[in-house]
């Protein structure tokens, strides 16, 4: 992706492992592509909990043996983020943690609560104290002040009241909990790991590659509105909540995933080879001698597109690997700086060749207008931009950090205008049900849509109670701000 969207958050847990903390690193490092401004991780010992949380990626932050020689036991909770709700400060740092009256409890989450202002002020008037401007703090205090007595009846108790779509996972040293919003919006999934005496520990993330790099094995998905209890006894399961149209996020299969993930039992990577395949077939470009990808995220798609219309796929843009994602910062100046940064025409290959490139989405144009400026400085005789995704034309409230909808440039200019925007040859986008038909939908049910596409369509599943009022309100001022928990 050029320019705009960001990546959530990514959760990990896993319970009963006597390398849980290491596993924790290094299933945070396997997703670090779904956050890199902070990560923190909160362990149990078998009496205390052990917390850390740093404003760095992940290999920064544990890679001191004296972090990881605090962080002990069997338990642990870890979280990367990248800032949707809330500012970017140490006490935003999740996993968060507070002493409940049933003992110590950490929770990280990823997602956005839409009508987390709206319970705060309550709680807020009802004498509660908050020390961080993330929604996820709504949780704890919904849960410390409900009458239910065990920690999975206050969560539950908690939730309920709570709109929105969360992954979260959470730990009360003796148990792990990881529940799914019940229009499951955001991918959360189940391993096992096995040690060498046959002992099983069980994994929640946001991701199964997060399963692959500690050589756990990939279970299933939570499912939407399914709450699960790890603990002594194994796994337990609940759906507490009323059951409503599940609304997974099909984003996750154009940019945020990683491709070499399972998410609803479909390989990313294959996703989005079909996602290019089905945009070779509403939008060829049969003149053309050169299908290139814009790196990473357009790669499978682009493979895809050049394997259903015959065009040799080649590496026209070449990118640097030295820095992160583009948006590692969530400011303009370092967005831009960025994108310089990051990639280059390859000049040898491109120069007098008529070039498809293909990208996953336009949000503001901007990043676009620049590389098609510099495949064309590279010598490209024409440039054809097919994009892996319908127009982003509206904002997304379920925890993707997107422009406000007045900033996207498809909500204020037709196709024709964006193509000359960006000074392509010629525009098109990948059709909504084009899209529905690459994860294995026939088409999309207008009555009743099979995903969250409200990025695309404006159809909001979720009610946005309050958000406008999130992303303006003044912010509480922190109690104080810790390292430690
Ligand atoms: Fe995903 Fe778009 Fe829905 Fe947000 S609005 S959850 S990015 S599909």
């Amino acid at each position: 992706m050029t320019d705009g969207f960001h990546d959530e958050c990514a959760v990990f847990g896993i319970y009963g492992h006597d390398d849980a903390v290491t596993m924790t690193v290094l299933g945070l490092h396997a997703l670090q592509h779904r956050g890199q401004e902070a990560t923190g991780i909160v362990s149990f010992d078998g009496g205390n909990f052990q917390s850390h949380r740093a404003a760095e990626m992940v290999g920064k932050a544990y890679g001191d043996p004296a972090v990881m020689a605090q962080l002990k036991g069997r338990v642990a909770i870890g979280h990367n983020r990248y800032s949707t709700t809330g500012e970017t400060s140490m006490r935003n740092i999740q996993p968060l943690y507070a002493d409940l009256a049933f003992g110590g409890f950490a929770i990280a989450h990823n997602g956005n609560l839409t009508n987390a202002m709206t319970l705060r002020k309550g709680l807020v008037q009802r004498g509660a104290l908050f020390q961080s401007t993330s929604d996820t703090e709504v949780i704890v205090h919904l849960m410390a002040t409900s009458s239910e007595k065990n920690p999975v009846d206050r969560m539950i108790d908690a939730l309920k009241q709570v709109k929105g779509a969360y992954s979260l996972v959470a730990s009360t040293g003796d148990k792990i909990i990881g529940v799914r919003d019940p229009h499951g919006v955001r991918p959360l999934v189940l391993g096992r790991l096995t040690n060498k005496q046959g002992r099983d520990s069980h994994i929640l993330a946001s991701e199964s590659c997060a399963f692959d790099i500690i050589g756990a094995e990939f279970i299933r998905d939570i499912e939407p509105g399914e709450l699960v209890v790890l603990d002594e006894k194994g796994l337990h399961s609940k759906r507490p909540f009323d059951k409503v149209a599940p609304r997974f996020c099909i984003f996750e299969y154009i940019y945020f995933a990683r491709p070499d993930s399972v998410m609803e039992d479909k390989s990313v990577y294959e996703i989005r080879k079909n996602i290019g395949a089905e945009l070779a077939q509403e939008a060829p470009c049969p003149q053309a001698d050169i299908v290139v990808p814009v790196p990473d995220s357009g790669v499978p798609a682009a493979i895809g597109y050049a394997q259903a219309c015959g065009i040799p796929f080649d590496l026209g843009i070449i990118r640097s690997h030295y820095i992160g994602r583009t948006f590692i910062q969530p400011t303009d100046s370092t967005r831009h700086l960025g994108v310089k940064m990051k990639h280059n025409a390859n000049r040898a290959l491109i120069a007098g060749k008529k070039v498809v490139l293909i990208d996953d989405s336009i949000v503001r144009g901007t990043t676009s207008r620049k590389i098609v400026e510099m495949i064309k400085q590279a010598g490209a005789a024409e440039v054809h931009m097919r994009i892996s995704s319908p127009p982003s034309t509206h904002s997304c409230f379920y925890g993707i950090d997107t422009p406000d909808a007045e900033d996207l440039l498809a909500h204020r200019k037709t196709i024709e205008e964006i193509k000359e925007f960006i000074g392509a040859d010629s525009l098109a986008y990948l059709s909504v049900d084009g899209l529905y038909r690459a994860v294995g939908a026939a088409k999309r049910n207008a009555a009743l849509p099979q995903y969250c596409d409200a990025c695309f369509t404006g159809d909001y599943a979720i009610e946005r109670t309050d958000f406008e009022a999130q992303k303006t309100e003044a912010k509480i001022t922190p109690i104080h701000e810790c390292r430690k928990g």
